[in-house]
C-alpha cells in the first residue's frame, strides 16, 4: 500500500471529552475513503487534525510520509461541515480567491471558476453575494472551493448535506473523476448508503475509537449473505420449515427470508426449486449499518450508537441509520461491488 495519509495513535480531547481516542489509520493514495460514524463519534475532530486545524494531544499524522505541516495542508482541499464562505464576496470572487490562495495563477483561476460554475449550473450567480444563495447552492460553491486548486487530497465533511439528488449525483461523478486522476478523497458521512455506493475504503469510528477500517469489499465479504428476497409460489409454513431459515416475512408480493450462520443462499435456492416456482431470488449481505452495530457490540464499546438499529430482521433497537442493503444476485457471486 502507498499511503498518502497516516495517523498513528492520534488522540484529542476537549476538557473531559475524549473526542478521538488513539486512532491509527492508513489512507491509500488514490482511494475514496469514507469516515463513518454516528453524531459525535469523532469524525470532524479527526478531519480537523488531518487539516492541521487541531493539533493532536498525542500521536502523529504523516502526509506523504512526512509529518503534517503547512506545506502539506496546501496540498489538501477542504470542504468544512459548517458554511465557510466569505459573505461579502461575490461567488466568482470567492472562488477565484480560494484558487489563488492555493497558488493557481489569476488567469487560470478565472477560467476554472467559469468552468465549474457552468458545470454546477451556477454561472448566472457568479456576481451574486455568497449569502444571497440558497443552502444547497452555498454547499455547491463550497465544494468547488475545495477542489478548484486540484489538490492531491480532497477532504469533505458531510459533502452531500443539503443537496438534492441531481447534485448528489453530480458530486459523486466529480469524486469519481478526482479518483480517476490518481488523487485521494476522504469524506465523512453518517449516511451509510452513500458510503456503500461511493467509497472503496471505510473507517468506522464510535466514541472516538476505531471500530473497523480497510477495503470495503473485504469488510463486506467477511459477512455472509443472511437475507434473501423471493418472489414465487410458496406457502409461508413451507418456507419456515426449510433448513437454516430463521425468519420469514411477507412484504407485498415478496417474501423476505433470513438464514442462520450455517445457511447458504445456494442451498436455499435448491430447496425452493423443489417447493415450487421461483420468479425472483436476490440474496444480500447485511448493510453497513448492521455491520457497524455488530462490530460495536463485539468490540465491547459502551453501547450501540444512538439512532442505529440492531442487526436483526426486526431492526430491534429503534430508529435506523439511513441505509440500503448491499444486494447481490445468485450468479453474481463475489460481485458485491
Ligand atoms: P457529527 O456527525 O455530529 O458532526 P462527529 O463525528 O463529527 O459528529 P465531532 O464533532 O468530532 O463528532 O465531536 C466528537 C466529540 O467531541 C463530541 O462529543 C463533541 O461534543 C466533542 N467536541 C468536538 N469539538 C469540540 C469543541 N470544539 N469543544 C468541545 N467539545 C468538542
Amino acid at each position: 500500500m502507498d499511503p498518502i495519509l497516516q495517523l498513528r495513535g492520534v488522540r484529542r480531547s476537549f476538557g473531559r471529552i475524549q473526542a478521538v481516542d488513539g486512532v491509527d489509520l492508513d489512507v491509500p493514495r488514490g482511494s475514496i475513503y469514507g469516515i463513518l460514524g454516528p453524531n459525535g463519534a469523532g469524525k470532524t475532530t479527526t478531519i480537523r487534525m488531518i487539516l492541521n486545524i487541531y493539533t493532536p494531544d498525542e500521536g502523529e499524522i504523516l502526509f506523504d510520509g512526512r509529518r503534517l505541516d503547512r506545506r502539506a495542508t496546501d496540498r489538501i482541499g477542504y470542504l468544512p461541515e459548517e458554511r465557510g464562505l466569505y459573505k461579502r464576496l461575490k461567488v466568482g470572487e470567492h472562488l477565484e480567491y480560494m484558487a489563488r490562495l492555493k497558488g493557481v495563477p489569476a488567469g487560470e483561476a478565472r477560467r476554472r471558476v467559469g468552468q465549474w460554475l457552468e458545470r454546477f449550473e451556477l454561472a448566472d450567480r457568479a456576481m451574486a453575494k455568497t449569502n444571497e444563495l440558497s443552502k444547497g447552492m452555498q454547499q455547491k460553491v463550497q465544494f468547488i472551493g475545495a477542489i478548484i486548486a486540484e489538490p492531491e487530497v480532497v477532504v469533505l465533511d458531510e459533502p452531500f448535506s443539503g443537496l438534492d439528488p441531481i447534485n448528489v449525483e453530480l458530486l459523486r461523478e466529480i469524486i469519481a473523476e478526482i479518483q480517476d486522476s490518481g488523487r485521494t478523497v476522504l469524506f465523512s458521512t453518517h449516511v451509510m448508503e452513500q458510503a456503500e455506493q461511493i467509497c472503496d475504503h471505510i473507517f468506522l469510528i464510535h466514541q472516538g475509537r476505531k471500530v473497523l477500517d480497510g477495503r470495503l469489499d473485504e469488510i463486506v465479504q467477511d459477512y455472509p449473505v443472511d437475507k434473501v428476497r423471493l418472489v414465487g409460489d410458496f406457502q409461508e409454513s413451507a418456507l419456515r420449515a426449510l433448513p437454516h431459515v430463521t425468519t420469514v416475512r411477507r412484504d407485498g408480493n415478496e417474501w423476505k427470508v433470513w438464514l442462520d450462520e450455517e445457511g447458504s443462499p445456494q442451498q436455499l435456492l435448491t430447496e425452493l426449486v423443489k417447493l415450487g416456482r421461483v420468479d425472483l431470488f436476490s440474496a444480500s449481505r447485511p448493510p453497513l449499518s448492521e455491520i457497524f452495530i455488530r462490530e460495536v457490540k463485539g468490540s465491547g464499546a459502551a453501547s450501540p450508537p444512538a439512532g442505529m438499529s440492531g442487526g436483526g430482521p426486526d431492526g430491534a433497537g429503534g430508529g435506523r441509520m439511513e441505509t440500503t442493503e448491499s444486494t447481490s444476485s445468485i450468479g453474481r457471486e463475489g460481485g458485491m461491488r
